[in-house]
């Protein structure tokens, strides 16, 4: 801590925030309300995600105003009314059917963001198939191995990516019957559908069937430190809290013009990217382009964009970028900004503070609770530093599993402290509270213990209630943002002919939070020349995408293990970071044969 709190001033709110009387609205039955804020289907005929955030819109005062301004990497820019976006979702939604896909069954999305991407992730709700965003810049391995986890029977992608990525992998796939490819032009690669023509011969009108509040609808998968990705499935009642978190934790108006740069291959992209701000009317401004910091700005500017969400990596960019960019910008639409998925450093808080007039304000979740479950507010002070309160309607808890030993019945302390620190837990039952690990129930049913969920997150309570990040309880590494599953890396580089095993830890960085580093050990006959790394390095990227692919490999001449055979990541980040290695006792090799026989960093 030690870093002044930042204190709000009514009198200087420009828009009454939503949320003005914190105790009121946790005491309240905020869910029960957030549930009635939506209007549900025609002649009750139940909750559908796509009818909250678009129809329910389209024909009402809405109707013409932005749903969509999508801003081009060229320069071009293209604006969806709701109206508009209606009809292409009623096209796409016809599309399905017309192809004879089924309720429940998968439609994957890989794609930048264009406008296409976000008329078909509508359009499938529609149709109630389960949307699954994939991250564009995954190389072929991770594409794989969601299609096939997730049986995907539908893929909508570009040229490039089904070209570069997916066409040499159809034979493996056998449940993907249809790829519609969005930038076709008349000519679909073979085995690809022009999704173009397909849209223009469908009915432009559709009407929703009725929908089950618990229909599975969106596919995220996310990863931890073991086994293979998991398929978080959430549900159309997620809306609920998709729309009341946007309104309490993004202050989100009807009137806003409102940016969340993240993509909607993450969950963040997904929730707030796209469905969160429709429901409530705003206007949603999406960017193609990368991070750049002129024409960030230039978007805040020239957009009056008056509502950001975006990630503590970017505030970092922005801020080595310095205030040259940012200097005679008319930034006065900006009035609240929130970011999420790793920590936010109090001098981000700060330097929000001096470089917008308003402090970034923190807010954490994760994948599997598909809305924000802990944040700062428009209307309450914020300690830098701090992820916040609870959201009104999530319980949180602080606790401290116990009974994991052999034989032993599992169970949890609940620390009822006021100050605290401990497993962050919530109860369980919140509307967008994930409903399965698809095909892993008895993985799902290991984050739930009496009634809690537990997050895999260490938390700290102070005095007053708010809640400060201390780090995770497993090994999966945070990098820009993204979560990334060491196995998921491992289990590439253990394809290469020279690599015996691997063992893959996140190291601090200065702007990404952590990027991955590698430990390899080789086979007898190669050695850890420069070449052989590089050609490591490159084996890596090809297969899993730089977003995923190791930062650095070094080569060890073995990795240190559990006697039951685990790669102990914990002992290689110790070694790594100077930090005490810890209880050693489980160890099997001797603490000298992880040093380093080569290394080489990668070249970005
Ligand atoms: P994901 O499921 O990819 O969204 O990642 C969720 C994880 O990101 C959480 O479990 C945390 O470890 C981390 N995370 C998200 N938001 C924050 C935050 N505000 N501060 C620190 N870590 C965060």
């Amino acid at each position: 801590m030690g870093w002044p709190v930042l204190r709000k001033d009514p009198s200087s709110f420009r828009v009454t925030p939503n949320l003005t009387d914190y105790a009121a609205a946790h005491a309240g039955s905020p869910w029960h309300e957030a549930r009635s804020a939506m209007t549900g289907l025609p002649d009750g005929a139940g909750l559908n995600i796509a009818h909250e955030a678009v129809d329910r819109h389209a024909t009402g005062p809405y109707a013409d105003r932005t749903a969509l301004r999508w801003l081009g990497k060229d320069g071009r820019s293209e604006d969806l009314t709701y109206a508009l976006l209606r009809e292409l979702t009623d096209r796409f939604a016809n599309v399905l059917d017309g192809l004879g896909v089924g309720t429940g069954e998968r439609v994957f999305l890989l794609l930048g963001r264009v406008p296409s991407l976000y008329v078909a992730a509508l359009g499938a709700l529609k149709h109630r198939s389960v949307v699954s965003p994939l991250f564009a810049a995954f190389g072929p391995e991770p594409i794989r191995q969601r299609l096939d986890l997730g049986t995907g029977r539908v893929l909508v992608t570009s040229r490039r990516q089904y070209e570069r990525k997916v066409s040499a992998l159809r034979d493996q796939l056998p449940a993907l019957e249809h790829v519609l490819v969005v930038d076709a032009d008349g000519e679909p690669p073979a085995g690809t559908l022009d999704l173009e023509e397909l849209m223009a011969k469908a009915a432009a009108s559709y009407v929703i069937a009725p929908t089950d509040p618990e229909d599975p609808a969106l596919l995220h998968f996310t990863s931890g430190t073991t086994g293979q990705p998991k398929g978080a499935l959430h549900v159309h009642e997620a809306v609920v809290a998709h729309s009341a978190t946007a309104r309490y934790a993004l202050d989100l108006h009807p009137e806003d013009v409102f940016w969340c740069t993240a993509d909607p291959g993450w969950v963040t992209g997904t929730s707030y990217g796209i469905v969160a701000p429709l429901t409530l009317g705003v206007t949603l401004v999406v960017d193609e382009a990368e991070y750049d910091a002129v024409r960030w700005y230039s978007i805040l500017e020239e957009q009056r964009v008056s509502v950001w969400y975006t990630a503590p990596t970017a505030v970092r960019m922005l801020m080595k970028a310095g205030e040259q960019p940012r200097e005679g910008r008319d930034l006065s639409a900006l009035r609240f900004l929130a970011s999420v998925g790793e920590p936010l450093d109090p001098a981000a808080v700060v330097w929000s503070q001096e470089a917008f007039g308003t402090p970034i304000h923190d807010n954490w979740w994760q994948t599997e609770t598909g809305a924000i479950m802990v944040s700062n507010f428009a209307a309450i002070d914020v300690r830098p530093g701090s992820m916040g309160l609870p959201v009104p309607g999530v319980e949180v808890a602080l606790v401290h599993r116990t009974g994991e030993g052999e034989g032993e019945d599992p169970a949890l302390e609940i620390l009822d402290t006021p100050e605290a620190e401990g497993e962050l837990a919530l109860r369980a039952g919140w509307p967008s509270m994930f409903r399965d690990y698809l095909g892993q129930p008895e993985r799902y049913a290991r984050c739930f213990r009496d009634g809690w969920y537990l997050t895999g997150d260490m938390a700290r309570r102070d005095a007053d209630g708010y809640l400060w990040f201390v780090g995770r309880t497993d090994d999966v590494i945070k990098s820009a943002g993204h979560l990334i599953g060491p196995t998921e890396v491992e289990g590439v580089l253990t394809g290469h002919e020279a690599v015996v095993e691997a063992g893959v830890i996140g190291v601090p960085d200065p702007i990404a939070g952590e990027v991955v580093k590698a430990f390899v050990s080789l086979y007898p006959g190669f050695e850890p020349t420069e070449a052989l790394l590089r050609e490591l390095r490159g084996f890596a990227r090809s297969r899993l995408g730089s977003a995923v692919a190791p930062r650095e490999i070094v080569v060890v001449a073995a990795l240190p293990r559990t006697r039951s055979g685990k790669i102990m990541r914990r002992l290689l980040k110790a070694r790594e970071l100077g930090l005490p290695e810890g209880d050693l006792s489980t160890l099997e090799v001797g603490p000298d044969d992880g040093d380093p026989r080569g290394s080489a960093k990668g070249d970005s």
